[in-house]
């Protein structure tokens, strides 16, 4: 069985065709720059990059593309669209409109046409390729929220106390984003501990990239996790501020003299490492200028550490108890330093990282880095949210 797996944003679209049978990767890409200038997919299979540029006016011109590719005569994967046995969606925001993954029919299409909103800059692009993909090939489509996995979350962590007839009305509440990632992670780490004999009921996962969500996760479900309505809540990111007291972006607005919306673009684009170190929003570059004497990039770095570490601790009493740290994300799956920075010096907490396992853990592997004797695992798992959408979409069409 194949499935391809599509990741639409406003202006990009990425894939991946995965035979099932093995969970392999044959093939995939990233097309560029819809509706603008510079429109191109490069297409990759076999290690090789193949490149198409083309004016692409919309996410139909660009699946059209991907068709083209995976069924070209030289570089193609499939000899047919009909070679595809579903295509799986990534969706942002579910709203309250879905809790969990979904076939998509006439009625799934006017509960995203009714949630787009909530996303702007992600639901419509999702929604609109995926009429797209229904428009030229014929087989079922499923949709798999980013938000589903903290569906779980019990009121009184989800609700924020603004009158409840607003949220009635408006349904802001938090949501919780990469949830995928976090179900993928905390799965792969209840399969390992099991395997282990050790407990897994009680597991902190901490998915740190560019963006940046800690959860916690009690018995395989989510119970709370870092982001809100919006992925803006939590942590210190590459660009978001994460959590700010909402009275003092009145006061920055009125300050700075700005709308609503530069407000919004201030906190998501122009904060986080970025603003508070002026140097970069990649944490590689952060840590560059903190080795070169740079106090504001280690402020931005600390602030990072620090927050985390206040995670954990908060998600430990949440759940009653820790059984096991989980790293992933690019930062959480290659950063010896930063998971040195949150995991050393917690053995309060039954943490005890092995400094030496930690150093030498290969990024983009597996690896259990916590010391014999620690009673918390420290692990760090390569996420695959392309993957879990790729399952969740073969699960939901084996039993169409
Ligand atoms: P996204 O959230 O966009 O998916 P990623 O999960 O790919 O992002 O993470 C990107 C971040 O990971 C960047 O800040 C980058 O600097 C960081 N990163 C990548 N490789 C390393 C590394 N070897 N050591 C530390 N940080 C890394």
């Amino acid at each position: 069985m194949k499935i391809l797996v599509v990741n639409a944003g406003s202006s990009s679209l990425k894939y991946q065709l995965i035979e099932m049978t093995k969970e392999e990767v044959i093939c995939k890409g990233t097309v560029e720059c819809i509706g603008i200038e510079g429109s191109k997919n490069t297409h990759k299979v076999n290690g090789k990059s193949y490149v198409v540029e083309r004016p692409l006016a919309d996410h139909t011109d660009a699946f059209n593309l991907v068709m083209e590719c995976l069924t070209n005569k030289e570089y193609g994967s499939i000899s047919s669209p009909n070679e595809i046995s579903a295509i799986g969606h990534r969706v942002v925001h579910s709203g309250e409109a879905f809790t969990k993954s979904s076939y998509v029919d006439d009625a799934a299409i006017k509960k995203l046409e009714e949630i787009a909103p909530l996303a702007p800059l992600h639901n419509p692009a999702s929604l609109a390729c995926l009429k797209s993909c229904m428009s030229i090939v014929d087989c079922p489509n499923v949709v798999v929220f980013d938000t589903a996995f903290h569906s779980t979350m019990p009121d009184k962590a989800k609700m924020y106390a603004i009158p409840y007839e607003d949220y009635q009305a408006t349904k802001i509440r938090k949501y919780g984003f990469h949830g995928t990632s976090h179900k993928f992670v905390s799965q792969e780490a209840i399969k390992y501990l099991s395997s282990k004999g050790k407990p897994s009921g009680k597991i902190v996962t901490c998915h740190l990239g560019n963006g940046s969500s800690i959860t916690a996760v009690k018995d395989g479900k989510c119970i709370d996790t870092s982001m809100g309505m919006t992925p803006l809540e939590g942590l210190i990111m590459g660009t978001r501020a994460g959590n700010i007291d909402a009275a003092a972006v009145v006061m920055l607005a009125k300050a700075k003299g700005m709308a609503l919306d530069d407000m919004s673009n201030y906190l998501n684009k122009k904060s986080g490492f970025l603003g508070v170190s002026g140097v970069s929003s990649d944490f590689r570059k952060l840590c560059e200028a903190i080795d070169n004497g740079n106090e504001r990039a280690k402020l931005a770095y600390d602030m990072f550490a620090y927050q985390i570490r206040k995670l954990i601790g908060s998600y430990a009493v949440a759940m009653g108890g820790l059984d096991a740290v989980v790293f992933t994300g690019g930062i959480g799956e290659n950063g010896a330093r930063i998971r040195k920075s949150v995991a050393g010096d917690m053995e309060f907490l039954g943490i005890k990282l092995d400094d030496k396992l930690n150093e030498s853990a290969p990024g983009g592997s597996f690896a259990d880095v916590s010391a014999k004797d620690s009673k918390v695992s420290v692990l760090v798992i390569p996420t695959n949210e392309e993957l879990v959408i790729a399952r969740e979409t073969k699960e939901i069409v084996e039993t169409l």
